[in-house]
Parts: structure tokens; C-alpha cells; sequence
């Protein structure tokens, strides 16, 4: 089946009867349901771009069992052209939101793409459980499915490990397992983009460390609508507002959810890690997973990061205050951000490698930089927007207002040095959903947190940094005792 448009992509959410729960109600239609309506909508244009005429070629590849034309971000890239095709094919999806989406499909794609390519890794565990990999890329490519995904036990009690919570089903784990599958009840948390979604990628994140903890140790996907599965939704930031009015929250709530398994039997086909712990908590180095999902996350940001600064110069041009030269040092910080982010995604791929698995793969290193310094920019992005924009955040009239008795009044007390009262209010309330909204809240904390806590990430790059060679260096240069040159170490990183 060739790649999906938007229609076929909404007509097969429709079809699906799942357990969706949005404030205390079971929602029957997330294509109908307002609090999910507009994000769907959204998604669905993401399919649709497939079919654009000028983009077809940038975002789809004949299928390599088919010939059928389906997603690039499926492709295997094994040279460094299929690499930058992903890329173009990544830069498209995350341009249309400014980056405000971040769980579009390429995602979780990507990371299928890189685990099938090292099914060995699983068939490590159990052959069968290799084959399911290879098959379960095909069958998603074919589909062209949206897949969601959870890797976090529920947050209760961090002083314990998974297996010595209050109850050992609050984290889900496994009950038994039958001619059919696997059994598992308990929650997981958190799913971005579940109600938008086919199917749920359930993998271990590296948190089951503990002894003891075989039955927390296991990686499936299954349909949203597999029989126990629910979804409880937070609320939604789509308050059924304009775009005018709510500029982002109006178009791109993708919602998030906790997923609660009530005794859901996993077809043993869907099983990829069972029992496992160490090949669990390895799973997304080893494949390689990891990196090619930075990618994707590195596009996704620099996207985000362009959106943001291009709000802050039409900001800093509305209200005409350009000459203030700590205004100018603001945009510029977000200027150096931005640009290290490109400096990252383009070293990445200039040293890329074929990997173990064959797979042509950006260099981690720059990558790992990239995912761990954005944490820090996008708040800092957000306070900019905030120290320059000032009451002007707030001073943000309605569409209403602009319609109604007192248009006069906004448009004459709302005007700009270079925008009338409409205009300049349509930029500065794209800046609130962006930096003061609920909408801009979450992707605040969406930035801080959804590749991992920030804090143990870095610790991961302190720990798989090449810290040898500078140390070495330094003793040399302690022991030195004339004016001669230490030797130059190998370099760093890479
Ligand atoms: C908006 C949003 C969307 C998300 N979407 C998804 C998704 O789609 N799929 C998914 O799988 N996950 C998703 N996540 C979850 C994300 O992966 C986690 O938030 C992240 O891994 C941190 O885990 P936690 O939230 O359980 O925080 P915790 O691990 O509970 O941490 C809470 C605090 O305690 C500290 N802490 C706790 N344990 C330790 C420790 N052992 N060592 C040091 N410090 C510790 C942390 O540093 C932090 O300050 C999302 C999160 C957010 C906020």
C-alpha cells in the first residue's frame, strides 16, 4: 500500500474503537472531538504533503518490497545522499509547525528503521523476536502507520526501583504469558500523541536496572484499539479558539496521555524483548536507534529555533526597538543557539558512518551535544521573547475585540511603529501562545524533558565522552621540563 493521505489517514482513526478518556469522558471520534480535532487535522496535512506534487519526490521512496511510493523517513539510509534525503524529508514535516509538533510519525519511524536493520539485536533474545522487528518495519512502511510510544514507569516512588513500587502492577509489567501472548497490566507514562495514533511502541527507556525486575524487562507494539488498552488524556490546550486568536494551540495540540494496560495480551508477533534486562536497557544504543532519532530531533529544532527567532526579529521590527543594544545581544544569543544547532546537525552528518548494522549513521557525538544543549536554549529562547516583548504579551486583544464596538479603540491604542493594531496584535499573540500560553508552557516542559531527564542525560555524555586523551595531555604538559611542545593528543569526541 503506498504512503497515506490525510483522508485515508483520518478514515482509518476513525475506524479504530479505542478507550480514549478526556476529562472524565470516553471520546468515541478524535476527528470529531474538539479537544483533539485540529491536532488530527493537523497530522492529517503531514500526510497530505506526501501527495503535494513538488514534495513527492523529497517525501517519498518507492517501496523496497512493492515499488508502491512510501514515507522517506522509513528509508535506510546506507549512503550519505539517503542520509540528507531524510534529512529534507524531516526539515518539511517540521517546518509546518515550527517545529511545535514533536512527535510527528518520522520519529518513531526512525527508530523502527534503525531496529530492523540490527534485528539481530533481538534475535539475540529470541529469533522469533527478530524476524517480528523486520517484519513489524515492513508492515508499518507498508501501512504507513503513526505510531505513539511509552518508556517511562510511572513517576510514584523514584527512591524505589521498579520492581518495589506499592503495588508491582503500577509500572506495567508482565502476568503471564499464553499460546497467545503476553499479558501485561499496569501503566506507562507518558504517550505524546497517542489519541493521533495507530499504534503504541511500548520499549523499556535504561531505568530497569534493578536485580529482580525480569517482568518490567520487555519491548512490543501493539494497535491503540487492542482490547484493555486506555488512554487518559491531560486536558487540552485547544480551547476551540481561532487562529487569530490562539495561533499554535488552534492547529497543533498533539495531546499527551498515560497508557493503562488491563490485562492486554501481546501477540507474540508484536513481541520484540522479552525478559531481557540487559538487551532492554541497551537496546536503543546498540541499534543505533538513539542517533538516528537525534536526528530527527536536531531537524525538529532547528526548525523550532528558526520559527522562534523570526518571531523575535518581527518583534524587535513592529515596536522599533532595534537600537537598544542589549535588545540586539538578545537576538543574537538566539542567533549563536540556532546556529550551533546547524553547526551540529551538519557535523553529524559530514562525519556520518556505516555502522555495524550497515546502516549509514550521523555521528553521535554532535548529535548528543545538540539534544543535550536545547534543553537549556528553549527556556532561555522563551524568557527572550518575554524580556522583549513586555506588556506587549499582553496587551493581545481578541479577534473579537478588532470585530466588535470598540475595534476603533484597539486598532488606534494597539498600533505599532511598523503594524497596525491587527497586525501588530496577530504577531504578539503567536508570541504569548508561544512563551506565556498553556500551549507554550507545555512545550516548554515538553523541551526540557521528552528525550530523558536532562540531568542524567548529561551524565550519560559526561560518561561516553573520550575524556583519555585530554587528560593525557595535561599530564605531559605537568611532566614537561623544558620549553619543547607536548605531543598533540588524538582528538576528542567524534
Ligand atoms: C510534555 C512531555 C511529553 C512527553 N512525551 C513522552 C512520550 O511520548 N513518550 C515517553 O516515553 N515519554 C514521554 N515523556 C516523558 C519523558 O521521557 C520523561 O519526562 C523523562 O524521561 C523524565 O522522567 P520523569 O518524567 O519520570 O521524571 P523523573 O525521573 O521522575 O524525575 C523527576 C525529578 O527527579 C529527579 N530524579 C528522579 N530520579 C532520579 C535519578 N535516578 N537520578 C537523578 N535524578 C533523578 C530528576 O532529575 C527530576 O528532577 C514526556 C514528558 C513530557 C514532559
Amino acid at each position: 500500500m503506498p504512503a497515506r493521505s490525510g483522508a485515508q489517514y483520518i478514515a482509518d482513526l476513525k475506524k479504530m474503537k479505542r478507550e480514549i478518556w478526556i476529562g472524565g469522558e470516553r471520546v468515541d471520534d478524535v476527528t470529531t472531538h474538539p479537544a483533539t480535532r485540529r491536532g488530527v487535522e493537523s497530522y492529517a496535512h503531514l500526510y497530505d504533503m506526501q501527495y503535494d506534487p513538488a514534495l513527492r519526490d523529497v517525501m517519498t521512496y518507492p517501496s523496497p518490497t512493492t515499488g508502491d511510493r512510501v514515507g522517506i523517513s522509513f528509508l535506510t539510509p546506507r549512503t550519505p545522499t539517503d542520509l540528507a534525503r531524510r534529512r529534507e524529508m524531516m526539515r518539511q514535516w517540521a517546518n509546518y509547525s515550527g517545529g511545535m509538533m514533536g512527535r510527528t510519525p518520522d520519529y518513531v519511524n526512525t527508530s523502527f528503521m534503525a531496529m530492523a536493520a540490527a534485528s539481530d539485536y533481538f534475535a539475540a533474545n529470541d529469533p522469533r523476536f527478530g524476524e517480528n522487528v523486520r517484519n513489524y518495519y515492513d508492515y508499518i512502511r507498508e501501512h504507513d502507520l503513526c505510531l505513539t510510544h511509552t518508556l517511562i514507569n510511572p513517576q510514584a516512588n523514584r527512591s524505589k526501583g521498579v520492581n518495589e513500587q506499592a503495588d508491582p502492577y503500577l509500572p506495567a509489567g508482565i502476568v503471564t504469558t499464553n499460546s497467545d501472548g503476553v499479558v501485561i497490566r499496569g501503566c506507562r507514562m507518558l504517550a505524546t500523541s497517542a489519541p493521533l495514533a495507530d499504534e503504541i511502541m511500548v520499549f523499556p527507556s535504561t531505568v530497569v536496572k534493578n536485580e529482580n525486575a525480569d517482568k518490567y524487562a520487555f519491548a512490543f507494539s501493539i494497535a491503540t484499539d487492542t482490547p484493555g488498552m486506555k488512554f487518559i488524556c491531560r486536558e487540552s490546550l485547544d480551547q476551540g479558539k481561532s487562529h487569530f486568536d490562539h495561533p499554535l494551540a488552534s492547529r497543533f495540540e498533539e495531546m499527551d496521555a498515560i497508557v493503562v494496560f488491563d490485562d492486554v495480551t501481546v501477540p507474540w508477533e508484536r513481541m520484540f524483548l522479552f525478559g531481557d534486562m540487559e538487551r532492554c536497557n541497551g537496546c536503543y544504543g546498540a541499534t543505533d536507534a538513539v542517533v538516528h532519532m537525534m536526528h530527527q530531533v536536531c531537524i525538529k529544532n532547528i526548525a523550532k529555533a528558526e520559527f522562534l527567532l523570526g518571531v523575535i526579529l518581527m518583534m524587535i521590527e513592529t515596536v522599533a526597538i532595534e537600537q537598544f543594544q542589549h535588545v540586539q545581544e538578545k537576538a543574537a544569543e538566539v542567533m549563536t543557539y540556532l546556529e550551533t544547532m546547524k553547526a551540529c546537525l551538519r557535523a553529524a552528518e559530514a562525519d556520518a558512518h556505516l555502522d555495524s548494522w550497515g546502516v549509514m549513521t550521523p555521528a553521535r557525538m554532535p548529535l548528543d551535544i545538540a539534544r543535550n544543549m536545547f534543553p537549556k536554549m528553549y527556556p532561555r529562547i522563551v524568557e527572550i521573547i518575554q524580556l522583549l516583548g513586555a506588556s506587549g504579551l499582553m496587551a493581545i486583544a481578541t479577534e473579537a475585540d478588532f470585530a466588535g464596538p470598540i475595534a476603533a479603540d484597539v486598532s488606534k491604542y494597539l498600533q505599532a511603529a511598523n503594524a497596525d493594531g491587527k497586525e501588530r496584535v496577530r504577531l504578539y499573540r503567536l508570541a504569548w501562545d508561544i512563551a506565556c500560553s498553556g500551549f507554550g508552557g507545555r512545550q516548554e516542559l515538553y523541551e526540557r524533558y521528552f528525550f530523558g531527564d536532562p540531568i542524567r542525560m548529561m551524565s550519560a555524555l559526561y560518561f561516553g565522552y573520550d575524556k583519555e586523551p585530554l587528560k593525557e595531555r595535561i599530564r605531559s604538559f605537568l611532566h614537561q621540563e623544558d620549553a619543547s611542545v607536548a605531543p598533540t593528543p588524538v582528538a576528542a569526541g567524534g
